[in-house]
């Protein structure tokens, strides 16, 4: 990777070097397009970078995991790249879903087969999550009579229909009872990081409960971590393409064509200057406006700007706990409610991200929007979340060789709303420019957080071969 600026027409510009960028730079470059990657920062990897620290590998934003595993449309992305000398990155699968719902409510309920196969877990208060009909027959704790009305009624909605109402509406218009309630926010919770039934699109959430039913494995996480994943991408896009690193892009200059329409030309970077015949934003929404501002007008589609001025992206804590040896053998994704939080050991599914013997668990709590600036909530959060890890685990505290704790005010760009559900989020080709495309996880594509970045890779990917 090196700055040196060059006077080449490039085939492509892709500004931002996060996964996003990386994977669309990556495809690109691999059909035989000259793509040059600009990124702002002195490496590459953007959310999805990796740290080290004492011999744990750490998520820089931790608890990463890949949506349905390898049916993921980043795993796509790695597929359609097969090389000569091409390895197949494994994508470990998270095949079961825990609830904690406390000693006392575990002793009132009958286990189910797979939890008298894990009888300690039960007792100490966990209970088995079902993903589809076969396995809400077998627990007794939401039982499919009691989850009867999301299939009489929610399943009979359409996306359309239910699109711009919230959950909370939803459940009130068809009467959910308290068990369908609680299970479709663990699903807004889980599947989305928006457990908040007044917030959440009730389309978006029984679209995402269908889908993931059908899905052989909800969570996954790659082989050697995700660094592995930047690694291949960084090694496609060399084959024909460059990157730029701390190259900060301040302005693409646009011109018309012979046709009379308006295309970009040339990046103006803190570097130097780059010209292409067309242009990928893979960076932060909030930052593209002003790369279309001209001289005495912006040529970015207002109802872009005023979309992204008003977005609204998921927020919360992370918290990474390295221990020194492994008293925990689990491989699931645990729920935890008050305060609400996902977990996993991560170094049971991984074995690279802690060194031999030793545990990283990490967990991740979402924070409501209108609270992640405040920081006495935070720290009430950050000591509920201990409260409540320590006391379910004691043993992570009596080998603990640190805690990592963070606070993200940008988790994914795009909170699952009544007003940034998919069909109103902006599509990837900008309306009236024919050469610049938006990718990432605000973008009118499938699929909830990171997936909706990786298939907006698809869509403008779609989209450039069309016109070709
Ligand atoms: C704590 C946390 C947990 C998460 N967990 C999950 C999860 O479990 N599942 C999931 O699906 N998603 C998860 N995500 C979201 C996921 O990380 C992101 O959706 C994904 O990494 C986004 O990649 P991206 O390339 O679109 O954007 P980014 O990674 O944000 O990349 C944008 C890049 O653009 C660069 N840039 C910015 N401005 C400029 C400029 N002017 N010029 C050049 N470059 C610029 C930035 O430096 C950055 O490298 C999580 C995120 C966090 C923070």
């Amino acid at each position: 990777m090196d700055n040196a600026e060059s006077d080449e027409v490039w085939d492509y510009i892709v500004i931002g070097g996060g996964l996003t960028g990386l994977g669309m730079a990556a495809l690109l470059s691999f059909e035989g397009s000259r793509v040059l990657l600009v990124e702002k920062e002195s490496e590459v990897g953007g959310r999805s970078r990796t740290t080290q620290k004492k011999g744990f590998i750490l998520d820089e934003k931790p608890y990463h995991l890949l949506k349905f595993g390898w049916k993921n449309p980043l795993n796509d992305v790695l597929r359609a790249m097969k090389h000569e000398n091409y390895r197949r990155i494994m994508i470990h699968p998270i095949r079961h879903y825990h609830l904690y719902l406390g000693k006392e409510e575990t002793k009132k309920l009958k286990p189910n087969l797979y939890e008298q196969s894990k009888l300690k877990y039960f007792k100490q208060g966990w209970i088995s999550v079902p993903r589809n009909i076969n396995q809400m027959r077998k627990s007794d704790y939401f039982g499919v009579w009691k989850l009867i009305r999301i299939f009489t009624s929610g399943f009979k909605c359409t996306y359309e229909d239910m699109c711009d109402k919230s959950l909370q509406e939803f459940n009130e218009s068809k009467k959910m009872n308290e068990t369908s309630a609680h299970y479709l926010k663990l699903a807004a919770g889980a599947l989305m990081y928006c457990p908040y039934p007044d917030l959440v699109s009730a389309g978006e959430v029984l679209r995402a409960i269908k889908w993931s039913s059908k899905q052989p494995v909800l969570f996954g996480y790659p082989e050697g971590g995700w660094q592995t994943i930047i690694d291949r991408f960084v090694e496609v896009i060399q084959r024909n393409g460059k990157i730029l690193l701390e190259c900060e892009s301040k302005q693409i200059l646009f011109e018309e064509n012979d046709e009379n329409r308006i295309e970009g030309r040339v990046l103006i970077t803190d570097k130097g200057k780059y010209q292409a015949r067309n242009f990928v934003l893979a960076l932060p929404p909030k930052r593209i406006p002003r790369l279309f501002e001209q001289e005495n007008e912006n040529l970015l589609d207002p109802e872009i700007r005023n979309f992204i001025d008003k977005l609204l992206p998921i927020s919360g804590i992370s918290m990474d706990i390295a221990v020194s040896n492994r008293p925990y053998k689990g491989r699931s994704l645990l729920y935890i409610e008050n305060p609400d939080a996902y977990g996993i050991f991560l170094s049971n599914v991984e074995d690279s991200v802690a060194p031999p013997g030793k545990l990283l668990f990490t967990v991740f709590s979402p924070v409501h929007p209108d609270n992640i600036k405040d920081s006495d909530f935070l720290d009430k959060r950050i000591t509920e979340l201990k409260d409540r890890i320590y006391s379910m685990y004691p043993k992570l505290k009596e080998n603990l060789e640190f805690e990592r704790v963070k606070v993200h005010e940008l988790v994914d760009n795009t909170f699952i709303s009544t007003t940034q559900y998919k069909d109103i989020r902006p599509k990837t080709q900008i309306p009236g420019i024919d050469n610049c495309f938006l990718i990432g996880d605000y973008v009118s594509a499938y699929g909830w957080g990171e997936d909706i970045g990786f298939n907006s890779i698809w869509e403008a990917y779609r989209v450039l071969k069309e016109r070709k």
